[in-house]
Formats: C-alpha cells, sequence, structure tokens
C-alpha cells in the first residue's frame, strides 16, 4: 500500500512558549514524530521563543533532553532526532515588551508558510498578535494558533476574539481543541456521512439517547489553585464535550470544508435549550487514603467548584425534539475513559422468548485510551440449543481489513499542527462558535453562583456522585460502565 503521508509545504513554526510544558510534552514530541513519518518537507524549520537566554544549541539540548521524556524509547530514532533537532532555532523574546522582535524578524521567511503557535497564557495573545503586525513579521500567508482557555466567559472570549481580530483574519485563526484532532472524532463524520447506513436512523426516531463522557483517573493536584477558578464545566465541557456533541448533533454540511462543518457545528450549539437546575449535577471529589479531596487540592476549604458535572441537554431541532444528551466529566474517577455512545432505542416487538440480548444497538465511538468504534448487535447465539439471542461488539475500526502498511495514527497534536500548515480549518473551533458555546454556558453557571449552590461530593475512584445516576435512573436509563 502506498504511504499515506501527505507532504506539506515548507514552513517556519514559531512557538511562543517554546520552553513550556506544552511545547515539550506535545507539540515538539508531535513535530518529531512527523519528521520520522516522513512528512517534514525540506526548508522546515522551528522556532522556540521565550523570554529564557539561550541560543539555538542551548534549546536544542532542552528539546533533546524533552523528546527523551515524552517520546517513548520505541518511537525515538537517534539520527531522527538529531534531524529533528537540526531544524531548530530558537529566539530570546518578550511578548510584553519590545525585547527580541527585531531579531525574530529578521530571521522568519515571508516566502514560506508561517505559523505562530501561541503555547502561552491567553492574557498574552493580544500582545503577540500586536507585535506581530508592529514589527511587520507576519506576512499574508502567516496562520495563529490558540490554545485553550479561550476565555472563561462570553466576555472575555469576544474580548480575545477581538484582540486578535484586530491584526488576523478569522482564515488565520486556528483555535485548538485537541478532541478534534483524534482519530475517531474524524471517523465518526466518515462513518456518519460516508455510508447510507446510519444517517437515515440518526435521529430522534431510532436514537433513544446519546451518552458523552470524558473521565479522568487524575485529580487536580499542583493545579489546584488555577482549577478551582475554572471547574468541569468551564475546563470540559464548554469546549470538548461541546465540540463532540457538535459532531454527532450537527447536520450534513455540504461538503467537508472548514465553514460548511463549523456552520452546522453551530446550529447544534445555538439549538441548545438551557438546562434546567435539577438537571445538572456537580461533584467533588472525597478524599481517599492519603490522596487529599477536591477542596484540599484547591486550598480552599468551602471551595464551591465542580470538579465533576453531569447534565441532561435537549436539542430543539426536528432531528432531537426529545432524544436527550447526557454528559458528564469528572476527575478522579474510576478509570480513564472518553467515549460517545449512541444507544438505539428497541425493536419495537419482539419475536423472540427468552431474549438474552437487550435488542438495543449501540454505537460507542472510544476516543482514550484505545481509540476505536464499535457497535453492538444483537445475534443468535452460536451454537444448538434453540434460538438463543447475545449482543456482541462489531468492531467498526477495521484496522486489519486496510491492510499492514497503513500509516500508525497521528497524535491529536501532530494532525492538528499540519492541518496548520496545510491551510485546513475543519478540524479548528470559529470565533463564533467558541462565543456561542459561552452564551449557552454563562447561565448555568451563573445560575449556581446566584443560588450558592455546593456541589455533592463523591468517592475518588467512583463513578461520581450518587445523583448523577439519579439523573439516569429517573428517565429509566443508565450511564454505561466506565471501564478503562
Ligand atoms: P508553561 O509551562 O507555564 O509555559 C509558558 C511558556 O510561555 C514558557 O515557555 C514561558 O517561558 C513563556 N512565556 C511566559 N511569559 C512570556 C512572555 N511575557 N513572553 C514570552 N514568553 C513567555 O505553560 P504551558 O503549560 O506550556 O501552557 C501554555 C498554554 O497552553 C496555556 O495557555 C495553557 O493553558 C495551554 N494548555 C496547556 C496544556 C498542557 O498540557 N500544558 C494543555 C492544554 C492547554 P518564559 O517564562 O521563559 O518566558
Amino acid at each position: 500500500m502506498v504511504s499515506r503521508v501527505i507532504p506539506v509545504e515548507p514552513f517556519d513554526l514559531i512557538i511562543f512558549g517554546g520552553t513550556g510544558d506544552l511545547a515539550k510534552r506535545k507539540i515538539l514530541p508531535g513535530l518529531y514524530r512527523r519528521l520520522a513519518a516522513g512528512q517534514m518537507p525540506d526548508g522546515a524549520r522551528v522556532i522556540g521563543a521565550a523570554r529564557g537566554e539561550m541560543d539555538a544549541s542551548g534549546y536544542r539540548d532542552m528539546v533533546r533532553e524533552a523528546l527523551e521524556t515524552f517520546v517513548p524509547e520505541e518511537d525515538r530514532d537517534a539520527d531522527s532526532i538529531d534531524t529533528f533537532l537540526a531544524l531548530l532555532d530558537y529566539v530570546p523574546i518578550d511578548a510584553k515588551g519590545e525585547a527580541g522582535w527585531p531579531e525574530l524578524a529578521a530571521l522568519v521567511r515571508k516566502d514560506v508558510v508561517q505559523a505562530y503557535y501561541f503555547s502561552v497564557g491567553p492574557s498574552l495573545f493580544g500582545d503577540l498578535a500586536a507585535r506581530l503586525h508592529k514589527h511587520e513579521i507576519a506576512g499574508p500567508q502567516a496562520r495563529i494558533v490558540v490554545e485553550k482557555p479561550f476565555g472563561h466567559d462570553l466576555e472575555s472570549a469576544k474580548a480575545l476574539n477581538a484582540s486578535l481580530a484586530e491584526h488576523f483574519n478569522e482564515d488565520q485563526i486556528y483555535r485548538i481543541d485537541h478532541y478534534l484532532g483524534k482519530e475517531t472524532v474524524q471517523n465518526l463524520m466518515a462513518v456518519r456521512f460516508g455510508n447510507m447506513l446510519f444517517e437515515p436512523l440518526w435521529n430522534a426516531q431510532y436514537i433513544d439517547h446519546i451518552q458523552i463522557t470524558v473521565a479522568e483517573t487524575v485529580g487536580v493536584g499542583g493545579r489546584g489553585a488555577y482549577y478551582d477558578k475554572s471547574g468541569a464545566m468551564r475546563d470540559m465541557v464548554q469546549n470538548h464535550l461541546m465540540q463532540l456533541l457538535c459532531l454527532i448533533a450537527m447536520e450534513p454540511p455540504s461538503r467537508f470544508d472548514p465553514d460548511a462543518v463549523r456552520d452546522e457545528k453551530l446550529k447544534v450549539i445555538r439549538a441548545l435549550d438551557p438546562v434546567l437546575p435539577h438537571h445538572i449535577v456537580r461533584g467533588q471529589y472525597d478524599a481517599l487514603g492519603e490522596e487529599p479531596s477536591y477542596r484540599e487540592d484547591a486550598g480552599d476549604p468551602k471551595s464551591r467548584t465542580e470538579s465533576y458535572v453531569a447534565m441532561k441537554v435537549h436539542i430543539s431541532n426536528w432531528r432531537w425534539a426529545n432524544t436527550p444528551f447526557y454528559l458528564r466529566t469528572g476527575k478522579r474517577l474510576k478509570a480513564r475513559a472518553s467515549e460517545i455512545a449512541v444507544v438505539f432505542k428497541e425493536t419495537p416487538h419482539s419475536i423472540f422468548d427468552n431474549e438474552a440480548g437487550s435488542n438495543r444497538n449501540v454505537l460507542s465511538i472510544r476516543l482514550q485510551p484505545n481509540e476505536g468504534m464499535n457497535l453492538d448487535v444483537t445475534i443468535k447465539e452460536p451454537g444448538p440449543g434453540g434460538m438463543r439471542l447475545v449482543t456482541v461488539p462489531l468492531d467498526m475500526t477495521f484496522a486489519d481489513a486496510l491492510g499492514p502498511d497503513v500509516e500508525e495514527v497521528p497524535d491529536a497534536y501532530e494532525r492538528l499542527i499540519m492541518d496548520v500548515i496545510r491551510g485546513n480549518q475543519t478540524l479548528f473551533m470559529r470565533g463564533d462558535e467558541v462565543e456561542a458555546a459561552w452564551a449557552w454556558t454563562d447561565p448555568l453557571i451563573e445560575g449556581w453562583q446566584q443560588r450558592g449552590e455546593v456541589p455533592k461530593t463523591y468517592d475518588a475512584g467512583s463513578a461520581g456522585p450518587e445523583d448523577a445516576m439519579m439523573l439516569m435512573h429517573r428517565d429509566h436509563r443508565r450511564w454505561r460502565e466506565i471501564k478503562p
């Protein structure tokens, strides 16, 4: 089979915050992997930029160490690492001052794709955009990449959008949500819109409900004080869960092109009903042995910030009328697992006695760990002894069917960075999407604050607060098991 690595044009990628945690953990290892996979074009350069004083050789040493720490040994190749390090350069720069900008201007090439990765706190986004403009560094091909959190409410998101829009057009701005870079998220779109089989059933008539779960085993640990200003709703629901919900619920776009896809996602967010207070459960994890409770991690014994949230959401349109979407996400849960489950209705009438199977098809899309897609189907249990039914998962990942030469699935960051270089915004959030998501989220958060609601405590290592189970039980449904 021919290699599926699609070449990209030569580029200069400037990583502001090139010495930070995200750069070391994700961006630089991702770029190294693309080089090892043969996708790095001749003439590609990666320029780290941060306030720390060092030269290119010092930066290469730092990046070598990062690769040794964050790229598994089996994926490291000495020659590829040397080739990668040779692409690197470094400029000491201050986003808030003038130091380093003339040097960067002299280094960056105007005749190749320029990508500026803002891997710094959002408070610096406006400064960086303004100085790139002032020093006439960013050419017409320039793209900027920004990370979450994109604001902490509608007002701050609008201010961020405005500060970027002052110097860059929307088609130059790439807002990363790494969930959108996952292989199975794209496969979900392929399955929905590349087959006749699913789309006719993809509506309230055939789908009973949809569950979206993003469960983590880690607590907030050292980030406690920072996280306490945010909480699960802002940190996870407003962005990641909302994006997944959009892809599941959106109408078929007319084309697989960035604005056609994002227009449809935006319509979903705008069609979301306000969530009733009794359809939301918030929680905080309790201490377990030596492990501190959420409030201890947050350093605030009276904290009212949620480390867990579950909710029942309705989309007011023809396709989804009366089909609930149940969302939940939390920290210190029993397993690390992210999954979307599309639970179809039961067959209207059963012709079989003594059924063992549930007669319910479930399409489960697993994002982590072990990305993949399964369809639960009911079949006859093989063998003699009459008609016994059993529900078995049909693996829809089909990696085996595509042969042994399929390129290893790139990590979400690798894929997204290469999409930036290609100029493809399909898997990035548009400014109006982000604002619409905040416009839906803000009143929910304000409501808790006004009512002075205190999150329920849940056992660390459990599936979340008891009330979240009741949210489902009241509707005669149940959450899927959270399992690794
Ligand atoms: P970090 O470890 O604190 O790194 C921040 C980087 O910014 C450092 O390289 C720092 O270097 C540089 N910096 C700070 N002030 C600067 C200034 N005035 N001018 C130029 N450079 C400056 O943060 P991070 O964890 O990498 O996160 C970066 C961004 O990504 C944040 O917005 C974060 O929310 C987001 N994010 C991070 C992760 C993650 O896994 N880490 C995941 C999702 C999103 P100097 O201090 O030397 O200047």
